[in-house]
């Protein structure tokens, strides 16, 4: 029989903030912070506790590349299955310098509680190389890409794990992983991993998914608080794959986009930029906006700061802290990136009256089409644009309405809302399935 709660892990008092006001930046105990929250109002038994906080899996492996230039370079190479309770464990691969094991056991403890919310059948994981793109060739992303796999050879799988691009991760790493797996096996598996080209496989509509989860997350708060997005005004950190999109969807919706960002900097015009004419110049300038004449530029600080009605930050975490929290004057957040606020920084917000959108929810879009594509690629039919937007927009209509029900009878923050939910939902699957012994 499940005991009460009670935790036997040290971890700090919730939400206490330490003096002088400093944030953690290890996104694992940002979690597991918010974690604890939920589980303690959940009343969650301590087996269960246990059980949910613990990554199923940890893998870590070398990876040598033969680089250009004839060195032998060694990267080390992560990938996390956090939970498989619902379903193959599911989640991005990112490659990024600063690459650490904290970072990919959060983040696939995120894609765990996220494919809960939108009810897909999947558990979470998550995968990284810390190595950095920006100074590598194709041809040594690839290799590292190719090495990588077959080195996860074994941990991949259409029923057992399935990747998917994260940061600095595109449809052609995918398409190499799905290559080299594919040449392992002997056939081709596309199933093996989403967000591969559409030639090979891919979904319609998956590269612009989260971004547009992003945009149907943002019109729900807004319905919420009585704002029209003919009325609204966004800034939006991040002009990659999920800021763009979701930039350009707001755009069409009404919004008016007053400010984006990469790491060039800053751009804000008062009367709205040019988004497609954005993406156009960021295109056709190695994905960089630096020199975009269609604004004023501003900081990376100032843009966070600025007075409008939704700020989302889709760059990555650790972006709205304890320190610039309090100069926040948007209505709501829209979480674009994963984690992109601290568990310090939530508190602030919270007594500001700021509704935040958290990222598990705002950018389930991801994974939500990744698991239309995998269907697809299961069933060897492939559906039209216009029905994988109207079942995306769905799933993420529902997941918010679910969430936000949450948030109201726990009468607490939607980010706590939604821990609920997902962690209801892990535990009474576990409950249904029991511990094999
Ligand atoms: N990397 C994306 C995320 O963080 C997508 C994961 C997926 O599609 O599996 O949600």
């Amino acid at each position: 029989m499940a005991t009460p709660f009670k935790r036997d892990v040290t971890t700090p008092a919730l939400y206490q903030e330490p003096t002088p006001h400093v944030d953690k930046d290890n996104p694992f105990q940002d979690m597991m912070e918010r974690f604890d929250y939920a589980a303690e109002l959940l009343e969650l038994d301590n087996g269960l506790y246990k059980y949910l906080r613990s990554s199923s899996r940890i893998h870590i492996t070398s990876v040598p590349v033969v680089m250009d230039s004839g060195d032998l370079e060694v990267f080390q190479g992560y990938r996390v299955i956090h939970n498989e309770v619902l379903g193959p464990s599911k989640g991005g691969i990112r490659f990024a310098p600063d690459v650490h094991l904290d970072e990919v056991k959060a983040l696939a403890a995120w894609m765990t509680w996220k494919c809960a919310i939108v009810g897909v059948p999947f558990g979470g994981a998550k995968g990284g190389i810390t190595c950095d793109p920006s100074t590598m060739s194709p041809g040594e992303i690839e290799r590292l890409t190719r090495r990588y796999t077959a080195n996860l050879l074994d941990v991949f799988g259409p029923d057992k794990d399935i990747p998917a691009p994260d940061m600095n991760t595109n449809e052609q790493v995918m398409a190499w992983l799905l290559d080299t797996y594919s040449m392992h096996v002997r056939r081709t598996e596309p199933a093996v991993v989403t967000g591969k080209p559409i030639s090979i496989g891919g979904s319609q509509g998956r590269r612009e998914a989260t971004g547009r989860g992003v945009m149907t997350s943002t019109l729900s708060a807004m319905e919420k608080l009585g704002l029209r997005p003919g009325q609204c005004t966004v800034a939006v950190q991040g002009f990659g794959n999920v800021g763009s999109i979701a930039a350009q969807l707001l755009r069409e919706q009404g919004c008016t986009i007053v400010a984006v960002s990469d790491v060039s900097g800053g751009y804000y015009n008062a009367n709205g930029i040019d988004i497609d004419a954005a993406i156009a110049y960021s295109e056709a300038h190695g994905r960089s906006l630096a020199g975009f004449d269609g604004a004023e530029t501003i900081t990376n600080e100032e843009l966070l700061a600025l007075d409008v009605d939704v700020l989302a930050p889709c760059a990555r975490e650790n972006q709205i802290t304890s320190k610039n929290a309090a100069d926040v004057q948007a209505k709501i957040i829209v979480e674009g990136a994963n984690g992109p606020t601290t568990a310090n920084a939530d508190e602030i917000l919270s007594d500001k009256g700021i509704l935040v959108v958290p990222d598990i929810l705002a950018n389930a879009g991801g994974v939500t089409v990744s698991y239309f594509e995998w269907v697809q690629d299961r069933q060897g039919y492939f559906w039209s644009l216009d029905r994988v937007n109207r079942r995306l927009d769905r799933m993420m209509r529902s997941g918010f309405d679910a969430v936000y029900a949450e948030t109201t009878k726990y009468d607490v923050p939607m980010r706590i809302g939604a821990y609920v939910m997902a962690i209801e939902k892990v535990a009474n699957a576990l409950r249904l399935r029991g511990i094999y012994a």
